[in-house]
């Protein structure tokens, strides 16, 4: 054999061939590890849909099965990767899989996940230009075409950042800075010492990660102005206009598009027409509802949405690509890329029309998260981003029929999109202990996944669909199996 006669005169040859025989012994080793690698990948996937989709976990128990001490000397990889698999398949979430309906989770469309391996093994920085020109070309394509599909303005800039907290920060950052900017003060150079007064306005339904932002930005989570919403979570708008008269100081509005409770949208091109006439900057947090915009059916739900001033989104979500993966849009775009932009002499000359992506989103070495979005985006097209979002919708509606005949339950909210709140009353005794023991066995029985939530003092079930692979008889089978753990 080749190798064997290699081995023999390994000693007997140049250091430059023995290095080239190394090489290509390592060559050889990675290659059948990642062959393996790929064929738990492709196993644990065959499988997704048969596997519980949560189960009960020993946390310790896992820590000592994976842990122990930290290993003195190293292993064969192949080795580590076998025992990963064994060590955590088990306890794995089927978070990719179809009926997996907690939170607002999406899985990996196949163009996605695949090109998320490619963009390991080619393990690009996507920090500017020089670094990559493919992970800045693959930014820039997505980015323009995520403007396109969402009518943005053609100016708009947009940031790929690890998720949508990232992108309600940055959006935020750039409300920030163009309104002390207004207000003749640098808040990049000067901070927020004796800076001039900003009024921050959120709904009563705001997003925890919008009061992250605030936090992290200096602007204060509770030094807010709430704004009150109506019975499915949407901003009242003449609430807005009424507080905004009221304050003197340039206002940031963060609305919403998609409640993360029930759906709902907040009214956007009310809102936005309040905002524009106190010169003020409007945020709009659609982690998932922004989504509804590339639907010609769903479009609607978003109007007003082409004059917000900064608009946050998800991929990872509804977009169904792996995570980490958010992105922001900034209407302006020189207060985006102020807000977020590092300079030092090392970075270099770029040519102009090339994109550095560190101007857009808060970290400097990254991962090239543009090739995902690309990939998703091209594999779906315009027409299979559309279908897929209204095919979850109207899943979330066949779930909502399905569940609202059995005994007990009320459908808390207008399906308006891809989510449900159900409460189930027993026929005597607490509906809230009750709710909250129907999702307890739910998650138990493994068949589906959803968690509980309150709504309006109320506590509920709440079920997402936001799953590329999720069918009919995926539905029709959690309905069964949520309804036959209302009522054991
Ligand atoms: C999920 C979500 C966020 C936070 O997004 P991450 O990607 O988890 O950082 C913000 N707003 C809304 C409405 C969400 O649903």
């Amino acid at each position: 054999m080749a190798v064997l006669e290699r081995s023999r005169s390994i000693w007997f040859c140049t250091p430059w061939e023995r290095l080239r025989y190394l090489r290509r012994m390592l060559s050889d080793a990675r290659n059948a590890l990642l062959s393996r690698t790929q064929e738990l990948a492709a196993q644990f996937l065959s499988g997704l849909d048969q596997r519980p989709v949560g189960r009960p976990v020993d946390f310790d128990e896992l820590l000592d099965r994976a842990g122990g001490p930290m290993p003195a000397l190293g292993e064969d990889p192949l080795c580590t990767i076998e025992h990963m698999a064994r060590c955590f398949d088990a306890v794995l979430t089927a978070s990719a899989g179809p009926r997996y309906f907690g939170f607002v989770t999406g899985g990996s469309v196949p163009a996605a996940l695949a090109a998320d391996w490619l963009t390991s093994a080619w393990d690009q920085n996507g920090f500017n230009f020089f670094t990559s020109p493919a992970a800045a070309a693959a930014e820039e394509i997505a980015a323009r075409w995520l403007v396109e599909l969402f009518g943005l303005p053609r100016s708009t800039s947009v940031g790929f950042t690890t998720g949508c907290t990232m992108s309600n920060f940055t959006g935020l950052a750039a409300a920030r800075h163009a309104l002390l900017r207004k207000a003749g003060w640098d808040v990049e150079s000067q901070g927020l010492f004796e800076a001039p007064r900003l009024t921050v306005i959120v709904s009563e339904e705001s997003h925890v990660t919008i009061f992250a932002a605030l936090q992290m930005l200096g602007l204060g989570r509770d030094r807010v102005i709430r704004v009150p919403t109506d019975a499915q979570g949407r901003m009242l708008a003449s609430e807005l206009r009424a507080r905004l008269n009221g304050t003197t100081a340039p206002a940031i509005v963060c609305a919403q598009a998609g409640n993360v409770n029930t759906g709902a949208f907040d009214p956007i091109a009310e809102i936005a027409e309040c905002v524009r006439e106190k010169s003020g900057w409007l945020h709009v947090d659609g982690a998932f509802g922004l989504w509804a915009a590339a639907s010609p059916n769903y479009r609607a739900l978003t109007r007003g949405i082409e004059y917000a001033d900064s608009i946050a989104s998800d991929c990872h979500k509804w977009l169904n690509v792996p995570y980490d993966s958010g992105v922001v849009f900034v209407r302006d775009s020189n207060a985006h890329r102020t807000a977020m932009t590092l300079s030092a002499a090392y970075y270099g000359q770029r040519p102009d029309a090339a994109r550095d992506n560190y101007n857009w989103v808060p970290e400097a070495s990254r991962r090239a998260r543009g090739f995902t979005v690309y990939a998703a985006l091209r594999g779906l097209g315009r027409s299979g981003i559309a279908e897929m979002i209204e095919r979850c919708c109207s899943l979330a509606r066949r779930m909502a029929d399905r569940l609202s005949p059995g005994p007990g339950v009320t459908i808390l909210n207008e399906t308006v999109l891809n989510q449900i709140l159900v409460r189930f009353n027993p026929g005597t005794g607490d509906a809230d202990s009750h709710t909250a023991e129907v999702v307890r066995r739910v998650q138990e029985d493994g068949l589906c996944w959803l968690s509980p939530t309150t709504w309006h003092g109320l506590t509920a079930m709440r079920i997402s669909v936001s799953n590329w692979s999720t069918t009919e008889a995926d539905i029709d089978a959690s309905a069964d199996a949520i309804l036959r753990c209302a009522n054991v």
